[in-house]
């Protein structure tokens, strides 16, 4: 699913020029649930946007489902971020002033689906994360955890192959955490791959691999065996 090979990335500041990324050589399989930690400014992040093509690297290779990833147009770019990937991030960023639903329905509404099948298949994907209730309301009247599903919902309700998520239990307590996990698991339970990047040990030993990034290497790669969220939820 994910082929990256001997991956270098700066970033470059004025004169200066911050070497993130060395060499990085991973491979994710479909299905996968994989963990990526490491300390505050391992690059974690950078390589999740790479990966979710938010970012370009500098050098060596991206596979991305049997297509390189590479010199891609924008446009071509934001064709196959739409197609094959969904995002879920530390701050939920749903849109303030628009309801659950519409949330949802929104990447449905950039791949051009009409207006009733939008809006059925939102409620399908909220009441997958238990909130088909919460359709008609405002992120502002949602918990941080609520919130949360709702974003899950949105990144699973354009059917991507992969799902990337920053940091998402980040902002939330303990319990609201393994109640994401619960449904992060229920979800790659169904086939879809998912990588997550945490700095928590708990959440890493709920994903079925962890990977560890230090002075932009991978040090440690290891499959373990997963810890249901939903004995804690
Ligand atoms: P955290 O756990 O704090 O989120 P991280 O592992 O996700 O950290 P990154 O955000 O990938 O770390 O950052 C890696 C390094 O690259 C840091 O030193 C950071 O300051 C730097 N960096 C990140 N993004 C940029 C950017 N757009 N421009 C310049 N430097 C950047
Ligand atoms: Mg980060």
């Amino acid at each position: 699913m994910i082929e990256i090979k001997n991956l270098h990335k700066s970033y470059k500041m004025g004169s200066n020029s911050l070497h993130v990324l060395k060499g990085i050589n991973f491979s994710v399989e479909e299905g996968e649930l994989v963990a990526i930690m490491g300390s505050s400014g391992s690059g974690k992040s950078t390589l999740l946007n790479i990966l979710g093509m938010l970012d370009v690297l500098d050098e060596g290779s991206y596979t991305l489902d049997g297509v390189p990833i590479k010199n891609l147009n924008e446009t071509k770019a934001a064709q196959y971020r739409n197609k094959f990937l969904g995002f879920v991030f530390q701050s939920f960023n749903l849109i303030n002033y628009k309801s659950a639903m519409e949330n949802v329905a929104l990447p449905l509404y950039y791949q051009k689906v009409g207006r009733k099948e939008r809006q059925e298949k939102a409620l399908k994907y909220l009441e997958q994360v238990g909130l088909r209730e919460w359709a008609d309301h405002l992120p502002s009247e949602l918990s941080g955890g609520q919130k949360q599903r709702v974003a899950i919902a949105r990144a699973m309700a354009a059917e991507p192959k992969v799902l990337l998520a920053d940091e998402p239990t980040g902002a939330l307590d303990s319990t609201t955490s393994y109640e994401v996990m619960d449904l992060i698991q229920k979800i790659n339970d169904a086939g879809n791959t998912i990588l997550i990047v945490t700095h928590e040990p708990d959440i890493a030993d709920m994903c079925k691999r962890i990977v560890h990034l230090k002075d932009g290497v991978i040090v440690e790669d290891k499959k373990i065996t997963q810890i249901r969220a939903s004995q804690y939820v």
